[in-house]
């Protein structure tokens, strides 16, 4: 008979010694910072779901079509051409992400990630709402699925859709997204497969895969070693203070701690870990041990804070130092590039224009003794909609004429297109080997550039300049 290797201790907290899943069914401890918490999860979903909606000029807030390739952040459309403005913005996230975590640790981790906002503020309540408290769900957990489960099932699968589909809309938009909800799956399958895909993966994440993302999936926890330092924010227990801990009524006398060893941060933990064994990358900083022990505090007519908003170097030596080299070198990096990021945006227009000689030699004689000089127009449209631009010449020698077979240039949104055309001149015109005229671009709804161009042609015999 074969036997199941037992592990000499438990080597994640999410499973037990045999291998299989321990289950996390946290008692909730609603201290001021649940409520602050709740209160930020609330707005955060409601930008969630709003930004989507969102226009600024009548382009979304944000959106990011892999399909089509286009890339709006607060209006301004990024195209794949702009591989220096997006590198900008990735450096920059990169950076921010390192002062944020420098500063105030993993901050994000428990009040703002998604993850954590969903779960613990949204889905977690509507569980303990629905199956009852941590003991109905053990219970549950022992005795299997019952009503109750297959209704929470069901109601996590509808939320699952519908947070699914306004996570769809920020790569897709909403009024592709809304064609898709409006018409049969048959008309579209392979946009019902991604929705589909996408509500099944956030199903199996809320009731299946819950804190191990965190735990197991998330890059971010496993770099906290390197991104905080000992002056970083965290929620920390205080062994100074705490240890040694002794049950309330057994052997408490002078020498024992604040800790009463009741558990109660044990049992709140969202990710089951015990805070009391020091800083651990498992801990999202969700602050509900806090706040369980500073109600075991105002029992115990001790003042709160055992565990606290606190850093290492405050736990080790009392003393808190905020600002540190490290700080400033981060926000100097921060201040360059969102400061380039500003300009280069502010600098946008709704269109790019590029005048390119045209290939092969630099003129030609055409038959009638005109010279003609080809050149090459390429518009790059960033606007939300299709456009057309004409072109036309200004400040030209007289008799100089423009040839254009596509005049004007329809462009789609978010697309570049490129166009031939010629200039012709007689021979006089350029009787010096050159002559100048600008190139005049209009979409005719507010967008005009002006191209200054040097046209080239032979040097009329005995022109000596
Ligand atoms: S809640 Fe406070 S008193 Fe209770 S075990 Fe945790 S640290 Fe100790
Ligand atoms: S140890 Fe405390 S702050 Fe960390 S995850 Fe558990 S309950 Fe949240």
């Amino acid at each position: 008979m074969s036997s199941i290797p037992q592990a000499q201790e438990r080597v994640l907290s999410t499973l037990n010694t045999d291998g299989s899943r321990r289950w996390i069914r946290p008692r909730p401890s609603r201290g001021r910072f649940y409520r602050r918490r709740l209160l930020t999860a609330w707005s955060l979903m409601l930008l969630f779901v709003a930004v989507p909606f969102g226009r600024i000029h009548g382009k979304p807030v944000l959106l990011l079509d892999v399909p089509t390739r286009e890339f709006v952040f607060f209006g301004k459309t990024f195209l794949p051409t702009d591989t220096f403005l997006l590198m900008l913005l990735l450096f920059g996230i990169f950076v921010g992400i390192f002062l944020v975590t420098a500063v105030f640790g993993r901050l994000w981790c428990g009040w703002a990630c998604p993850q954590t906002v969903y779960m613990e503020l949204l889905f977690r309540p509507l569980e303990r709402w629905i199956e009852g408290g941590r003991k109905r769900q053990l219970e549950l957990d022992r005795r299997g699925a019952d009503g109750r489960r297959m209704l929470k099932y069901a109601v996590f699968f509808l939320l699952s859709a519908f947070f699914g589909n306004i996570f769809l809309a920020y790569f897709v938009g909403t009024h592709r997204l809304a064609a898709w909800v409006t018409s049969s799956p048959a008309q579209h399958p392979a946009a019902f497969l991604v929705m589909a895909t996408v509500t099944l993966l956030m199903f199996a994440d809320f009731t299946y895969f819950r804190e191990q993302v965190c735990l197991v999936a998330c890059p971010y926890g496993r770099f906290q070693s390197v991104l905080l330092d000992q002056s970083s924010l965290i929620v920390g227990y205080d062994p100074g203070r705490g240890e040694p801990r002794a049950k309330l009524r057994k052997g408490r006398g002078e020498a024992t701690g604040d800790c009463i060893d009741c558990l109660k941060c044990v049992m709140t933990c969202p990710t089951g870990i015990d805070i009391r064994d020091g800083l651990q990358m498992e801990c999202i900083h969700c602050t509900q041990c806090i706040d369980a022990c500073d109600a075991v505090m105002d029992k115990v007519g001790r003042p709160r804070g055992l565990i606290r908003y606190t850093s290492k170097a405050e736990l080790e030596t009392g003393r808190r130092r905020f600002l540190r080299p490290r700080l400033f070198a981060y926000a100097a990096i921060l201040v360059a590039i969102f400061g380039t990021l500003g300009y280069s945006l502010a600098a946008k227009r709704s269109a790019d224009v590029t005048v390119l000689r045209g290939l092969g030699a630099p003129f030609t004689r055409l038959a009638s003794g005109r010279i003609s000089n080809q050149i090459r127009l390429k518009i790059v449209n960033r606007s939300g909609e299709d456009r057309s631009y004409a072109f036309s010449l200004k400040n030209a020698p007289a008799g100089v004429e423009l040839i254009a077979p596509e005049n004007p240039l329809t462009v789609p949104r978010a697309s570049s297109g490129l166009t031939a055309a010629f200039i012709t001149a007689p021979p006089e015109v350029c009787a010096s080997g050159e002559y100048h005229a600008t190139l005049h671009i209009d979409d005719g709804i507010g967008f005009q550039e002006d191209v200054p161009l040097r046209l080239l042609g032979p040097v009329a015999h005995g022109d000596t300049r």
